[in-house]
């Protein structure tokens, strides 16, 4: 039994739709305050509206509206305990093809805004007295690749080296950051793709289905609570053993 997050106030960047949105509405339903940021204002506030939850319009690739963000954020509910640094982009395109800002666009959000969010969440997690930081990374790039992807995965990855040496220095501060590492999750984005886009994914799976949202937002759920607070600068894995197969015939095999 884990002790409850009844009161702890958590803001979830990139929570207006997507993994965000689920990952919020876990902390919601645990008794959380929520806040959520994007730069869509129309869907942050239906989200927020839906959620429960407090909505923040903020670009997280611009240190001023990371600073903004979090000080409408303690002003609310008077402080802040968990920073989730969710916000991603996943444009998709092949490196031949790739122009110089395409890659500037990716890392301005992947990257640099994880660290932008972070670093002006410092001082509030601090004063919570056990602040706590997880990122959203992904299985592609830290661990496997997909064609379109290259400058994506570089970002996921770039995350984990961040987090290794931000949890060395924050652990000064008694936070901690973590990082969940999703699989193919279903979001709303999904859809558009297709049936048969959607069996050849799910074919690929060992337990043959998509990660649901819920399913990232329990794992941040538990680097978030007072029995993870010894575990700093790692990483899990949620993606229904996506990973494991070493190819089509592991998965024939079943
Ligand atoms: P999504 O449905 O497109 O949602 C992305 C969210 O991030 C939206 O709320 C979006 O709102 C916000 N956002 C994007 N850029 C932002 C910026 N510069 N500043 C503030 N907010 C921003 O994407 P998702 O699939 O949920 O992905 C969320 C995270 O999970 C990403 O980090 C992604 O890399 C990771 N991930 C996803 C999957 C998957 O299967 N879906 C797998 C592995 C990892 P606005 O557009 O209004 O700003």
């Amino acid at each position: 039994m884990f002790t409850p997050l009844t009161g702890r106030t958590v803001l979830v960047t990139g929570g207006t739709k997507g993994i965000g949105k689920g990952i919020a509405g876990v902390f919601a339903r645990a008794g959380a305050n929520v806040a959520v940021c994007g730069r869509d204002r129309e869907t942050g506030e239906a989200a927020a509206q839906e959620l429960g939850a407090r909505y923040v319009i903020a670009d997280v690739a611009k240190a001023a509206d990371c600073e903004r963000m979090v000080d409408e954020v303690v002003r609310e509910f008077g402080g802040l305990d968990v920073l989730c640094a969710n916000a991603g982009v996943f444009p998709d395109v092949k490196l031949a093809d790739m122009s110089e800002a395409d890659i500037d666009a990716i890392f301005a959000t992947n990257v640099k805004g994880t660290m932008l969010a972070v670093k002006a969440a410092l001082n509030p997690l601090e004063a919570s007295g056990h602040g706590r930081v997880i990122v959203t990374s992904s299985i592609t790039g830290p661990i496997t690749g997909f064609p379109g992807w290259s400058h994506y995965g570089a970002t996921k990855a770039a995350q984990l080296g961040f987090l290794r040496t931000a949890a060395i220095e924050l652990a000064a501060r008694n936070i901690t950051i973590n990082a969940v590492m999703p699989g193919n999750i279903e979001t709303e984005g999904l859809g558009e793709l297709g049936p048969e886009y959607r069996a050849t994914m799910e074919s690929m799976i060992p337990q043959r289905r998509l990660g649901k949202v819920e399913d990232i937002g329990n794992a941040a759920l538990f680097f978030a609570t007072e029995e993870a607070g010894y575990i700093t600068g790692q990483t899990i894995v949620v993606d229904g053993g996506q990973v494991l197969p070493e190819g089509q015939m592991a998965m024939d095999a079943q």
